[in-house]
């Protein structure tokens, strides 16, 4: 029985310390202006009818003006005529809920960093679902379905488990959105049960869309080398095998000598680097139960944590 209870204790001790081991300091928040964190920081609220989102109807999904994390799709958006955005459904996980100190109303918070978005009420019967998030506009951001083209950059790194990757490159400032999938590989449209297997030659990698105004490739590279271990041969920290590898897939010559610049500083520092740079391939995209994992799952990554290098 001993042994069971310090089994017990063992492992409440590594998942504590995994959890602390990220450090969302470590990867720093958008940089807000005075009023946005009065609003986002301070709980205060903007001037209803003023906010640039109350009248959007435009398709996308709204993200926090602080992490990036998505919030709410424009599909639950509805005009309530309040004076502020209303949605009557947020993306699931995204929102806290907590008493408000006015003792009536129930405040509404980013679940990934706490930014204040507004309130949420419910019985008012203005949709059929019956419930308003009363959000300010200052707390968001809008990402457009039909993404402009060349404003947005992207990414496609393989460093492990995609859960992992996917949980803590999504969390840095200026990424729009990361997506887990395969590429690398010979076999096309692959299942996750065919790459665990190791031979279609694919390796779990994510892709990302950042916004180069507000990060740049170049800082993207440098946490993902931060969040996994480049050093590692033929696996990711318990994870072993080809699917796991570390390995940059660029999608151009500026890319890849970006890629190999970081990895040279990298080994100047004394790090065995064993990352890959290769020509990107077909991504595609995995099953939608591996997409935002931990997210859903509340839980964190015991694969993957932020260690500095650069
Ligand atoms: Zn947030």
């Amino acid at each position: 029985m001993i042994s069971k209870y310090a089994l017990v204790i063992l492992i409440i001790y590594f998942a504590g310390m995994s959890e602390k081991s990220f450090s969302q300091e470590n990867l720093k928040f958008n940089d807000l202006t005075k009023f946005e964190s009065r609003v986002i920081n301070d709980k205060g609220t903007e001037t209803p009818f003023t906010g640039k989102y109350t009248d959007s109807k435009e398709k996308g999904t709204y993200v926090c003006k602080k992490c990036g994390a998505a919030l709410y799709h424009s599909s639950d958006k509805f005009e309530s005529d309040c004076g502020w955005p209303s949605f009557d459904n947020e993306i699931k996980g995204a929102v806290n809920r907590f008493p408000d100190p006015d003792g009536s109303r129930t405040e509404i918070e980013c679940a990934n960093c706490g930014a204040h978005l507004g309130h949420v009420f419910t019985g008012e019967r203005l949709t059929d679902k019956n419930i308003r998030h009363c959000v300010n506009s200052v707390s968001l951001d809008f990402v457009p379905a039909q993404l402009e083209a060349g404003r947005y950059g992207t990414a496609i790194f393989a460093g492990g488990c995609f859960w992992g990757v996917e949980y803590l490159l999504q969390k840095a400032p200026g990424i729009i959105s990361v997506t887990s999938g395969y590429t690398g590989g010979n076999v096309k449209n692959p299942s996750y049960k065919e790459v665990c297997t190791g031979n279609t030659g694919h390796a779990e990698a994510v892709k990302i869309i950042y916004d180069p105004q507000k990060t740049s490739y170049d800082k993207v590279l440098r946490l993902f080398l931060e969040i996994h271990d480049p050093t590692q041969v033929g696996g990711q920290g318990p994870d072993l095998g080809d699917q796991y590898r570390s390995e940059i897939f660029f999608l151009n010559d500026e890319q890849k000598k970006i890629a190999e610049n970081n990895l040279n500083i990298l080994k100047s520092k004394g790090f065995k680097v064993a990352t890959a740079v290769t020509k990107a391939s077909e991504f595609y995209t995995a099953e939608g139960y591996h997409q935002d994992y931990y997210f859903k799952n509340g839980k964190t990554p015991y694969c993957h944590a932020y260690v500095k290098r650069f």
